[in-house]
């Protein structure tokens, strides 16, 4: 899984590969998650904080929903089924006051999938905030498009700022640009606000940017106060949602993007590609997926319980951090941490950890900790930030457990008895990270 594409094509000289995947390497989410199980299965005890899937469990509703539509076997519509589209027009008005009808929304197999036909079929240069997912800069790439980082600061919790937009914009050539957002932040674990997110609808509305917001941490902001983007500019964004994080269906392989209905046409189009790749989502998927968008006082009940795991355990392992002088912003939603080991660069060079990759593979050579360098998000090879996903533990005796405990905050015994192996791993961590 780790080999970079050369972009010769066969040594023999028998078939050419495409110049677009010259240096890509499969991606680094699915790579260390490969690598932690093997490692794993040679033996080792290996902490899988690299691959961020969710810890919990499909609720009970829309597991059941699936096994009874297990005889649904015809072909769907290519846009996705009637019920689920209008399923999921329903949830973004319910939940985030958008308003959007069934006709304006496309299925799936990921939303990953989605942003790549995106990427194939709309013209324009790509905006990326830095540090951005992995998956973003790669997609672009093989859709031959070029990619404009945007600084962001560590002060700031690496939120995108609208002055540094406009500043990107400014220096552009004029022409389509597409910005791409994504709050809850993955890898960071910070979010955007409304003040924010209105600053930036401004500067997108002027110059006429197409933004594709991410918002698949939407349900797990920690205070369940996500806001979309679409709110303020509703004319010109496409909100990214799906199963995969808050409904821990990440193998159900189900994503949403949700169109203003100006861009209609892009929909069409997207939905020429699809016809002609993955045809349609599987259909009991869909159906099952309907029963989730649907929502309800189960499935509101499962959202509340994750959010308060996931906010004690990633308040508890970002202040441990920071006892031990690792840098770590305070996380405000999803399951992700981008701690910077920076404070000891010097000591840690002379060492021989001169990059994110060193100091990866040494946490993980020595600790048995998996984790991702900052140089897998847009940051340079010297960049001494990382990236884990705090999931590496069993969520459905969490889930179960966090009702006993009555709406409360989940304190240090919830965590040591549920979530002892994120604990210990970031204990690992610390005392690595101590020794320079
Ligand atoms: N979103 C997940 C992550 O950042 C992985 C999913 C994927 O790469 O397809 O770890």
């Amino acid at each position: 899984m780790d080999t970079a594409i050369a972009g010769a094509g066969a040594p023999d000289g028998w078939f050419g590969m495409d110049q677009r995947l010259r240096g890509l390497s499969p991606s680094a989410t699915l790579a260390i998650s490969e690598r932690s199980a093997a490692l794993k299965a040679s033996g080792r005890e290996v902490y899988r904080l690299g691959l961020g899937q969710s810890p919990f469990p499909v609720p009970e509703c829309v597991r059941e929903k699936l096994r009874s539509s297990a005889h649904e076997k015809d072909y769907l519509p290519v846009r996705g089924l009637e019920r689920l589209r209008a399923a999921v027009a329903a949830y973004h008005a319910r939940r985030h006051g958008i308003m959007r009808t069934g006709d304006d929304v496309l299925i799936g197999p990921g939303s990953k999938e989605l942003m790549f036909i995106l990427q194939m079929t709309v013209e324009g240069e790509l905006l990326l905030p830095q540090p951005s997912w992995v998956s973003y800069e790669p997609q672009a790439r093989l859709a031959g498009r070029r990619v404009h980082w945007i600084p962001t600061d560590r002060e700031d919790g690496r939120r995108i700022d609208p002055v540094a937009l406009r500043h990107c914009c400014e220096g552009l050539p004029r022409g389509p640009r597409i910005l791409l957002l994504n709050y809850p932040n993955n890898p960071v674990g910070t979010t955007l606000g409304a003040d924010r997110l209105k600053e930036l609808a401004a500067v997108a509305r002027h110059f006429g940017l197409l933004v594709l917001s991410d918002e698949i941490y939407g349900e797990l902001n920690h205070r369940a106060g996500h806001v979309s983007i679409a709110r303020y500019y509703p004319e010109g964004a496409i909100v990214s949602a799906g199963l995969s994080k808050w409904c821990g269906a990440g193998g159900w392989r189900l994503g949403t993007f949700s169109f203003p209905e100006r861009l209609r046409s892009l929909l069409d189009a997207m939905t020429v590609v699809a016809s002609e790749t993955f045809t349609a989502v599987s259909a009991p998927v869909q159906f099952a997926a309907t029963r989730a968008f649907d929502g309800g006082v189960e499935i509101d009940d499962y959202l509340d319980r994750s959010r308060a795991i996931l906010q004690a355990l990633g308040r508890a392992i970002s202040a441990r951090m920071r006892a031990s002088g690792i840098a770590v912003d305070e996380p405000e939603g999803g399951f992700y941490l981008m701690p910077d080991f920076s404070a000891r660069e010097k000591r840690l060079k002379l060492a021989g950890i001169r990059s994110g990759s060193d100091l990866c593979e040494s946490v993980l050579q020595e600790t048995g900790v998996a984790m991702l360098p900052g140089s897998c998000f847009g940051y340079p090879e010297s960049d001494l930030s990382a990236r884990i996903a705090y999931v590496d533990f069993d969520g459905a005796p969490a889930l179960a457990a966090a009702r006993k405990e009555n709406g409360g905050a989940l304190g240090a015994a919830f965590l040591d008895t549920h979530c002892g192996r994120v604990l210990k791993a970031v204990e690992l961590l610390c005392d690595w990270f101590e020794r320079f």
